[in-house]
Parts: structure tokens; sequence; C-alpha cells
């Protein structure tokens, strides 16, 4: 579907997979105007074909459209897409549980124009791709989490909210430093103080802490998860104690030495539930629950994936059924 300043965004069109061509001076070669989203369609024990929580998705696809000066999409109208091509392609949808097919809408920013201002013309696509399981033995592997004490994600004010390609340029060299000295994924600090946890890579993070659930706040440059909204309900549901909060590295670390914290976990679209097994802040190791995955984390898990595979009853109205 494409937009132009005349006539909006007009003519929706499916179509089989092709290159596109694009003139060298469009706008988002230049200056990274564009914008994503990533969420899955699954099979569910039934043989029903489902999206998990599209209209979640949309939302953030449009408010990451407001903070880069893309005017709003249709969110109806994006729905219909995302279920009209779901269901054309369901017989891509993997069976295997743990695997799924991704869906990846994004708008892009075509104006020929090289100087700072919203571009005139954009493009808005989707893809998609059957995706193997993350775990692919069934077992939740933890990972090697590095705290990057150098450079930084976001900052207040910034972009680090919302889905644009330009946040994960710029965390490549981080990545790829934790990656050569043997650490999975980084998790990055404020941009201020370098001191206050905020997410990994691309997942949220979560804390057990003597038997209660703790999640950086939402703080204007954090990615609102939809796994880690999800998350959030689940755990309220089970009436455990969760708090949104201002969590500093430090005073993880001394819960750390105190010997309180009993799980991490990142949560995200991809890895759904992901086990940390060892935090590397400066020059202190923390091995969390002796690098197993925690009750806590394989619970969660367990209930995601009864959702997504029709295996719990959706209470939540989480699941769209095509
Ligand atoms: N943070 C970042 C930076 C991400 O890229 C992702 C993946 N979209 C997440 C968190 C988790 O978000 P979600 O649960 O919506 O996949």
């Amino acid at each position: 579907m494409d937009f132009d300043g005349e006539n909006g965004w007009v003519n929706p069109i499916i179509k089989p997979f092709e290159s596109i061509t694009l003139s060298p001076a469009s706008f988002v070669f230049h200056y990274g105007q564009a914008v994503f989203e990533g969420l899955k369609a699954y099979k569910t024990i039934d043989e029903r074909s489902v999206i998990f929580r599209p209209e979640k998705h949309i939302a953030r696809l449009n408010a990451s459209c407001k903070r880069l000066c893309i005017p709003p999409l249709d969110s109806e109208l994006v729905l219909e897409a995302l279920t009209t091509l779901v269901e054309l392609e369901k017989d891509w949808i993997p069976e295997k549980e743990g695997t799924s097919l991704y869906i990846r809408p994004f708008v892009i920013s075509t104006e020929p124009y090289l100087g700072v201002r919203p571009s005139h013309h954009y493009k808005f696509m989707i893809i998609l791709s059957p995706v193997g399981a993350y775990y692919s033995d069934g077992q939740l592997n933890p990972v090697k989490i590095y705290v990057e004490d150098e450079y930084v994600r976001a900052v207040k004010g910034g972009v680090g909210h919302v889905k644009t390609p330009g946040n994960y340029a710029a965390s490549i060299l981080a990545q790829e430093r934790a990656n050569e000295v043997g650490y999975e994924q980084v998790l990055w600090l404020d941009g201020k103080e370098n001191k206050y946890i905020e997410e990994v890579g691309s997942m949220n993070i979560f804390f057990k802490i003597n038997g209660e659930i703790y999640t950086p706040k939402l703080n204007g440059s954090i990615l609102p998860g939809v796994t880690r909204d999800s998350v959030i309900q689940i755990v309220h549901d089970w009436g455990i104690p969760l708090h949104e909060e201002l969590i500093s590295i430090d005073d993880l670390y001394e819960t750390y030495q105190k010997g309180q914290l009993e799980e991490v976990f990142g949560t995200g679209t991809a890895a759904t539930i992901s086990p940390v097994g060892e935090l590397k802040w400066e020059e202190h190791v923390m091995t969390i629950n002796h690098f197993e995955t925690g009750e806590f984390a394989k619970k969660l898990y367990e209930t995601m994936t009864g959702f997504h595979y029709g295996k719990i009853e959706d209470k939540f109205g989480w699941i769209k059924e095509l």
C-alpha cells in the first residue's frame, strides 16, 4: 500500500514476494524514517490458524508512525490485511509446537528527497515467513547476558519506545562486542545515569526476587513489548505481586549477593520467554538459579504457548482466529 501527500494511503494489493525498485535518493536510505512490527500466527492443536494480539501490534505500529512523523495507518485495514494474508498463506503455518508464521509489517519513506523533513511518500508492506522452533530441543536453554556499560540504546525523549530501524542499527556494535566475549545478548541501562535497567536487545526483562516479580517500568525509552504486557496480565491473574518500577543495576547486584535473585527472564515475540542463566556487569558475574531454567519462567512459557496453540482457553481475548 502506498501513501502520497495528495491521496493518502491508497492501492492496497496482495502479490507474490518479489523485489521492489526504489530511487537511490529515497528518503529511508538517508534519514531512516521507517517503522516496523513483528508478530506471529500459530496453528493450534485443533488445526485453527490464529494470530496473537494483532490489534496490540497494530496500535504499537501506529504509535511508532506518530513518533517518526509517518501518516497513521487505518487500523481496521491493517487488521484485514494481516488476516487476509495469513488466511492465504495458512498452509505455511508450521504445525509443530514452537513453530509459527512470522509476520513483519513495515513502513518506509520512499520519496526521492535529500533534506530532513517528513517524506511525502511512503510504502507499507507486510512480509511473512515460517519460522522454526526457537528452542529446537523443546528445552528453554538459559542465555548469558552482558550488561552494556559504555554504549546506550535509548535516551529520554528519543525513539527507544518505538520500533524503528535506527534503534537496532545503533545496537549492533554492542551486540557484537557481547558476542565476542561469549554473551548472547546485551542488557541496556538507561541513557542518562547508566544505572537503571531498561531491556535486552530484542526482549523486555523480568526478575523474580523473594517470590515477587519485578520489571522496569515503561519510561519512554523502553519498547512496550506485547509479550511483556501479556506476562504482566498473567502474573496479575495468578495473584502474584508484580512491580513495574525503576530497577538499578547496583540494587539488582545487591539482591543477587543476598541470595534473593531467584530468576531472570526475557520476554519477546521471538522466544516468548527466555530464561537468563548469567548476567555480567562490569567485573561481576551473576549466575542465576545455577544456570538452570527456573520453575516460574517455565510455567509462564507453558502458559503463553498454551494460549498460542489453543491449549488454554483464551480468557484475555488475545487470539484472533481466522
Ligand atoms: N524490546 C525490543 C527492543 C524488541 O525489539 C522487542 C521485540 N519486538 C521486545 C522488546 C519485545 O517486544 P514484543 O514482546 O512485542 O515482541
